[in-house]
């Protein structure tokens, strides 16, 4: 038998080991980026073409390269940012693998231009599938440009499952979100397709912050800021009624990186429990500086999961810091501090003093938490019932008929009695009760039980599929048109849907860079829920991106029945419409959920309850 195996050549070693480190644009966009950073840049600005996927430039004002370094950038395992085993745990830049610009080069073609400070001439290269092509002396500005042309144009696999362009431009702005806030010291700027997505001038967190994700933000920050022996926290967290439903306004960084780490989430959101709904999610904004040796990085290639050594004392910690934030402006009423019994009896609680906890004893945490591992309670808040009026209330669960269910008999004759007529049929006098969340009314075969909120999605569901099915656009016209902010993301998600909510009475008109202007909105909206509304609709998509059209619709008709259902008190005679309209819907029985929108008590079940 002959021997079969054989060294891969350095191209399809190259292209196989980039699969790892570059999936998609938004990938080679994080590493160029946080070379340009690692690289002692003030300003950095990001052009992409087609989400990236005809190009993606990278231009810094950073150190530069030599000839020689910029050739040798391109090979695998080629870093100046380690050099012995031990700088490992003391990492301090982005990068350090040294397999970024190999990986980019094995799967595009790239051009680079570079210039050290002071040289007169700086270098050309350009690489294609990892061989260089051109190299020669040209003239540039200081620093360094990237160009990333026709990603995966020799992998057409890859090339092929790229998402559409919404998709991975989402995934960009994720990046560069991302990587911006944790830079407020150095300028960005992003242009997609010639249009500038953002233009950030070198500024402090706050302004970044909102640049980033909205300065319709500004009033519900909450600063966090606390010194522990273990970890320094600081960043923004956002007051209880800014906790929409929308989970993307979450970032953590540890040492400046952006990670995601459930476990920390959840002690954010424990410290948020009771002040907002259970389906809502609390923005924050959280940098957590701790010793680079008590965090492994080093556990995920693309470094966004990380490994802590004591991630018990990290949970406390955090969730302490948070609610203390909270008490102390005043957004959360009195709250017990009081210490885990498991993590009182922590290591790290009996250590004996260092020097990080001698420099930390100022911090509130390190006092509560090391006099004895002991925590405290915090004075009683007098407007608990003031704060506890500002909570959003939602909408109560169905509380239950105290029948047992087996007496009402299902379904049978319903049908029959959908007549309207027969509804509205007078059998001795009749009656509407608006009870709790129900109608109660009389007809010839019973009394109907009707849950008000059922009724109205499902009515509201069946016009806006008219109005889609018809394409006519039934419009409010506002007096005042809203200006709304969105997150990048979630602005892009609208925008791709404009014309959906223009069929179903939402007159929006793109106005600067994330922010629309609502200037019409459908009939039916509650005065007060326009933008409620908007942003129920993207968080439901945003979780299904790659929906077909109709579905699309679909989803949306169903968010918005749903959010814009408002049971209210009525007058006899309103009742009598709703019940009117929903029993001339071609689905009168049931929510656009699923859910039973009423039953008719029979007279048996009626005689057998007495
Ligand atoms: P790593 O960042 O892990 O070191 P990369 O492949 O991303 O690996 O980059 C290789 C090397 O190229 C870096 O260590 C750095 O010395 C150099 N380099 C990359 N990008 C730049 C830049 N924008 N400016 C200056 N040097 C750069
Ligand atoms: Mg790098």
């Amino acid at each position: 038998m002959p021997d079969i195996i054989q060294l891969l050549p350095d191209h399809l070693a190259n292209q196989i080991a980039a699969g790892e480190v570059i999936q998609r644009p938004a990938s080679a966009v994080k590493e160029l980026l946080e070379n340009a950073i690692d690289a002692g840049a003030s300003s950095i600005h990001l052009v992409l073409k087609d989400a990236g996927k005809e190009l993606i430039q990278v231009v810094d004002n950073g150190k530069g390269m030599s000839a020689i370094d910029a050739r040798m950038s391109f090979e695998r395992h080629a870093t100046s940012k380690i050099k012995k085993i031990e700088d490992l745990f003391e990492i301090r830049t982005k990068g350090f693998r040294g397999e970024a610009l190999a990986s980019i080069a094995a799967v595009a073609q790239v051009v680079l231009k570079t210039k050290q400070t002071g040289d007169a001439l700086g270098t050309l290269i350009e690489i294609e599938a990892s061989s260089v092509t051109k190299q020669e002396p040209v003239a540039c500005a200081e620093g360094t440009s990237f160009s990333i042309k026709n990603l995966f144009y020799n992998v057409p696999a890859r090339r092929h499952f790229l998402k559409s362009n919404t998709t991975e431009l989402k995934h960009v702005l994720d990046e560069f979100i991302r990587i911006a806030m944790a830079h407020p010291d150095i300028a960005f700027k992003f242009t997609h397709n010639n249009v500038e997505q953002f233009n950030l001038p070198v500024g402090n967190l706050k302004q970044r912050v909102l640049a980033l994700i909205g300065n319709n933000i500004d009033r519900h920050l909450v600063p966090v800021e606390e010194q522990t022996d273990l970890l320094n926290i600081t960043g923004f967290i956002g007051k209880p009624e800014a906790a929409n439903r929308t989970r993307g306004n979450q970032y953590f960084f540890i040492n400046n990186r952006f990670i995601k780490n459930a476990y920390l989430n959840h002690a954010v959101n424990s410290a948020f429990e009771g002040l907002i709904a259970k389906d809502a999610f609390p923005l924050y904004v959280l940098f957590l500086e701790i010793d680079p040796r008590k965090v492994d990085v080093n556990v995920h290639p693309t470094k966004q999961e990380v490994k802590f050594d004591d991630d018990k004392m990290m949970y406390a910690y955090l969730q302490a810091a948070i609610k203390y934030a909270l008490n102390k402006f005043n957004v959360a009423p009195s709250i017990d501090f009081t210490l885990d019994p498991e993590i009182q009896h922590l290591s790290a609680l009996q250590m004996p003093q260092t020097q990080a906890r001698q420099a930390a004893t100022s911090g509130y945490l390190f006092d509560k938490f090391s006099k004895g591992g002991q925590a405290h309670f915090i004075d009683k808040q007098e407007d608990r019932a003031a704060w506890k009026q500002q909570q959003k209330t939602f909408f109560p669960d169905m509380p239950s008929l105290g029948i047992p269910e087996s007496i009402i008999p299902d379904e049978r004759p319903v049908q029959a009695a959908l007549m309207s007529t027969e509804v509205l049929d007078d059998v001795g006098y009749k009656a509407i009760i608006q009870w709790n969340d129900y109608l109660i009314t009389t007809m010839k075969s019973g009394v109907v039980i009707l849950h008000q909120k059922r009724a109205l999605e499902r009515i509201i569901y069946e016009k806006l599929a008219s109005s889609l099915e018809n394409k006519r656009h039934v419009s409010q016209q506002l007096l005042f048109p809203i200006t709304v902010n969105f997150a990048p993301a979630d602005a892009l998600i609208l925008e791709e849907i404009l014309s959906d909510l223009f069929l179903l009475g939402y007159d929006i008109k793109p106005d600067t860079a994330h922010s629309f202007l609502i200037q019409g909105t459908p009939t039916d909206i509650p005065l007060g829920y326009e933008t409620e509304v908007l942003e129920a609709i993207i968080e439901q998509l945003k979780h299904e991106s790659d929906m077909v059209q109709n579905t699309k619709q679909l989803a949306i008709i169903k968010t918005m029945s749903k959010r814009m259902a408002i049971p209210r008190t009525m007058q006899k005679e309103q009742a009598q419409a709703l019940i009117d309209e929903l029993f001339a819907c071609d689905q009168p029985q049931y929510a656009p959920d699923g859910s039973l929108i009423f039953r008719i008590l029979h007279k048996e079940s009626i005689e057998s309850l007495l």
